[in-house]
């Protein structure tokens, strides 16, 4: 690098390319008063499921074009009550891709299951349909398609192995509120579709999460689930199913419905600036934007995801590149350093008190493109970044350009 550009990179004390801050979550007094409101009328629970909570429910399922939703404390929670009430059983095996968050794995342990690892399509970094039906046994129930970075998964192709196979598929969709697949919103097109409103998640109330499903028997088991088994017609004492309390607050409800207002305005404001990124970065040498998904028609760009040629940038490791753009003003990072399977959770099994046959091991799975996005390739930009202005995304772009000059002079 030559000295007097070296220094003009932000992470070297020179100025930064973005000097704005983007803001998230976005919320105005309305939002305030409504939570006031709930504040004020002292009815800051739900007990019965009712009310406020019940009234975002039905708003939120007829948003997903799905028949019912089950609001509950997290998004991990609404996945594992999915998978519950789909009747699995100790020993059952899940697929799911190892490029993802945790939970989306975790929560197959929790249901005393078998995370089976299949790993993600180069182009997309969602689950590869193609290579999931090597991964079937008899003990295979369902499927976790996660549809990363708010990017729909070829849902066709694994409704189809699912049909084909008697399975379940319950998609992560908490990356993707207000996404679409071929016009319909993603969580209502598999079994069940769980989604997060964890305070980074592009539809959030701090915490919290809910499952959408068309399946009422479903419905019906979940309902029960985070309703410390209670049933329907049931009364207060009376206790049908091993559930527990992860009803969420009318605080949480109240927020909830004013944010949701502003989604659908948001998903397609990001979904814009996310198609002029691409047409930006596919030019510059060793960038290279996400593939769209086969079917994808609105993409919720929780994250913008591009992979990264070192060789085209002097052979700067990945991690220095993410630093720098970050430095920059771009709110950006690596993203997973390593795939779920490499977690100690796994190669040391960990697995507590969960019935986990014995034979399960992890030590020899082997995802080699979910690899090659963690160590080598895959570099993130935050949703909030992609609710910007058109402006914003020529500085983004101007922020690679810089870093391109700078180590490569
Ligand atoms: C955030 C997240 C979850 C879980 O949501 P929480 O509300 O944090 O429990 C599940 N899956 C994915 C892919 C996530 O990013």
């Amino acid at each position: 690098m030559s000295l007097e550009i070296k220094e003009q990179l932000a992470i070297n004390g020179g100025p930064k390319t973005i000097n704005k801050k983007f803001n998230w979550p976005i919320f105005d007094q309305s939002d305030v008063e409504a939570i006031q409101e709930v504040a004020q009328s002292g009815a800051w629970g739900n007990p019965d499921c009712k009310g406020l909570v019940e009234e975002f429910e039905k708003a939120y399922a007829a948003y997903c074009g799905a028949k019912y939703a089950i609001s509950c404390v997290n998004g991990s929670v609404a996945l594992r009550l999915a998978l519950i009430a789909c009747g699995v059983k100790p020993g059952d095996e899940v697929i799911v891709p190892p490029y993802t968050f945790i939970a989306s794995a975790s929560i197959i342990l929790e249901a005393n299951c078998v995370p089976v690892f299949v790993d993600i399509e180069p182009d997309t970094y969602n689950l590869d349909p193609t290579k999931i039906e090597a991964a079937i046994t008899p003990r295979t129930k369902a499927i976790i398609p996660v549809h990363f970075a708010g990017q729909a998964c070829d849902m066709d192709a694994i409704m189809a192995i699912a049909k084909k196979h008697g399975l379940r598929v319950i998609e992560d969709a908490a990356h993707a509120h207000g996404g679409e697949y071929k016009g319909k919103k993603l969580g209502s097109i598999g079994d069940a579709g769980s989604f997060s409103f964890q305070s980074s998640k592009n539809l959030t109330s701090g915490e919290g999460g809910i499952v959408v499903t068309n399946d009422e028997a479903l419905y019906d088991m979940m309902n029960s689930l985070r309703n410390v088994g209670r049933v329907k017609g049931g009364v207060w004492y009376e206790h049908h199913n091993l559930g527990c309390n992860y009803r969420i607050t009318q605080l949480q409800a109240a927020l909830l419905l004013k944010q949701l207002s502003r989604l659908e305005d948001q998903t397609r404001k990001r979904d814009e600036n996310g198609q002029y990124l691409n047409g930006l970065l596919k030019d510059i040498e060793g960038i290279e934007p996400l593939k769209r998904g086969n079917g994808e028609t609105l993409h919720t760009y929780h994250i913008y995801i591009f992979k990264y040629d070192k060789t085209k940038f002097n052979n700067l490791p990945k991690k220095e590149f993410a630093d720098m753009l970050a430095a920059e003003g771009v709110p950006s990072f690596m993203g997973y350093p390593e795939p779920l399977y490499k977690q100690p959770l796994f190669q040391k099994k960990n697995f507590l008190c969960y019935a986990i046959p014995e034979e399960v091991d992890y030590t020899g799975v082997s995802c080699p493109e979910s690899e090659k996005a963690c160590y080598d390739d895959a570099v993130w930009i935050m949703q909030h970044a992609m609710l910007g202005t058109q402006e914003d995304m020529d500085l983004i772009a101007a922020a690679i350009h810089k870093i391109q000059d700078a180590v490569n002079s």
